[in-house]
């Protein structure tokens, strides 16, 4: 292969391990980067997850020891091939047994291990990587330790790339613990350096060091030069701002294909739209909905933090509820929401359709079976389930905010072009009135059936967004 070599760095990879969006991005590029030349490995911690499905699968690397201050961590690396894509697995007992994210200062040192853990296995893999590319705070630590504990090692030549997939979650400590467990001097506890806000800070270390930085959408790239999206990390941004790039994400359109979806009652395409009703009535059964099947499902597929703007859903959502309209909602997080959503399920039996959890097959039946899929972000990095939503002919609701701006075209109420619905301010009332406009859009036919064609039409792959991560890694590389 003659393509850049690119060693790609993360918590979570699908298939084997997934608790967010990052999985669905840094399991779909490399199989895009791998079709357009590159050398792709990826390397991610062997959580328990991965240990109960792929024991079995996995090839043992080398074993060594990791040295984190005065500890000594034992470090196993473990590897597979699946796909065409090779994955390395960071193997540590102690640290990758339990929840993926520990919480607290355990999770600072679980990823701080990680990072030490990755640069120390580079030296033992048979793979020498151009770039290194980091993803989240989680690998925050990997650009500054290259720089400033390996620049005399034959590992000074590689470059590193620090993609922001959500820049809310940036690894804070105490410095204490990461001079402690990574050995970091003194003066690199300063705001130009890892100091942020009175504490360590893992992100801003990767965005300080890396060679270049990315987010997942173009128009999140601009949002986060700004306090309100920045969360204290717009100053360094600033002054970064000729490395920062914006590249929209995509979607594994092979994984997500409403034609050959195993977990749907039936597969459809745009030629046979009408089979996307039988989702619809597979989906009314599964919820025990009684509104008129000629009636919309407003549908959520969702983690439930105040960043996916469920409070403005709470706001007006009984008003919404009195509506001829179904609504179902899958997801899970925080306590109050659950709360209110359930309060829901019991009031509203047969209009309202909700399961607290995580599932991916009843994710897959409800961007299927529904008509629209709400997404009021706060702020939304790029978003995958929109375009999710779009690719099996599900229209998004969304706030005009990072990467929903990107990726959805409003409906032209003159033109009556589009794939989707969207509304500016963060307000309960100026998303109701849009959800009102998609009902009426509802109602009319032709333009309904057009905009859903648009939507499963529309390029939501990942093969232009690879592009332009092949060009950043030869530029640097
Ligand atoms: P984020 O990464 O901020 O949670 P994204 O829209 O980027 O949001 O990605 C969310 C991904 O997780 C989508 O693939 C979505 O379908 C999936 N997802 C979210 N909540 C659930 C859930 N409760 N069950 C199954 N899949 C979910």
């Amino acid at each position: 292969m003659s393509g850049p070599k690119i060693l790609l760095v993360a918590s979570e990879a699908l298939p084997f391990v997934k608790t967010g969006g990052l999985a669905d991005v840094v399991g779909a590029l490399p199989k895009y980067l791998t079709a357009l030349g590159a050398d792709v490995r990826v390397m991610i911690p062997k959580h328990s997850v991965v240990k109960e499905r792929y024991q079995d699968e996995l090839e043992q690397v080398a074993v060594s020891e990791v040295h984190l201050g005065w500890r000594r961590k034992y470090l196993g690396i473990q590897t597979m091939v699946l796909d065409g894509i090779r994955y390395y697995f960071i193997d540590n007992e102690d640290y990758f047994s339990g929840p993926v994210y520990r919480g607290g200062d355990a999770e600072s040192e679980q990823y701080m291990y990680f990072c030490r853990a990755v640069l120390e296995s580079v030296k033992l893999i048979d793979f020498t990587p151009d770039v290194i590319h980091c993803n989240d705070w989680q690998t925050g630590m990997i650009p500054m330790l290259l720089r400033t504990q390996y620049g005399l090692t034959a590992m000074n030549s590689i470059r590193t790339v620090f993609t922001i997939h959500n820049i809310k979650f940036q690894g804070m400590m105490g410095f204490g613990l990461m001079q402690d467990v990574l050995e970091i001097p003194d003066r690199y506890y300063a705001p130009r350096y890892v100091e942020a806000n009175g504490c360590a800070n893992m992100m801003k270390a990767g965005l300080v060091f890396a060679d270049r930085i990315t987010t997942v959408s173009p128009t999140y790239a601009k949002e986060i030069l700004h306090p309100y999206f920045g969360m204290g990390m717009e100053g360094m941004l600033h002054a970064r701002r000729a490395d920062l790039v914006g590249i929209v994400n995509g979607i594994d359109v092979g994984e997500f294909d409403p034609r050959r979806d195993p977990a749907l009652a039936v597969n459809y395409d745009t030629e046979s739209m009408n089979l996307k009703w039988e989702n619809k009535k597979t989906l009314r059964n599964r919820f025990g909905l009684k509104a008129s099947i000629y009636d919309p499902v407003i549908c959520m597929v969702t983690r439930m933090t105040p960043q996916k703007g469920l409070d403005l859903v709470q706001n007006v959502l009984e008003e919404l509820l009195h509506s001829d309209l179904s609504f179902v909602l899958l997801g899970s997080g925080d306590r109050k929401y659950v709360n209110f959503f359930n309060y829901i399920a019991g009031k509203y039996p047969g209009k309202a359709g909700i399961y607290i959890g995580y599932s991916e097959e009843l994710a897959r039946q409800i961007y299927a079976g529904g008509d629209f899929l709400l997404m009021p972000s706060q702020f939304e990095p790029c978003g995958l389930s929109q375009m999710i939503a779009q690719r099996y002919g599900t229209l998004p609701i969304v706030r005009e905010t990072g990467g929903l701006v990107d990726t959805v075209v409003p409906y032209n109420r003159f033109t009556k072009e589009g794939d989707g619905f969207s509304f500016g301010a963060f307000n309960a009332h100026d998303m109701q009135h849009v959800i009102r406009l998609a009902l009426e859009v509802f109602r009319d036919k032709p333009t309904l059936n057009r905009l859903k064609k648009n939507a499963m039409l529309k390029d939501n792959s990942f093969m232009g967004s690879a592009k332009q991560y092949l060009d950043l890694y030869e530029e640097i590389g």
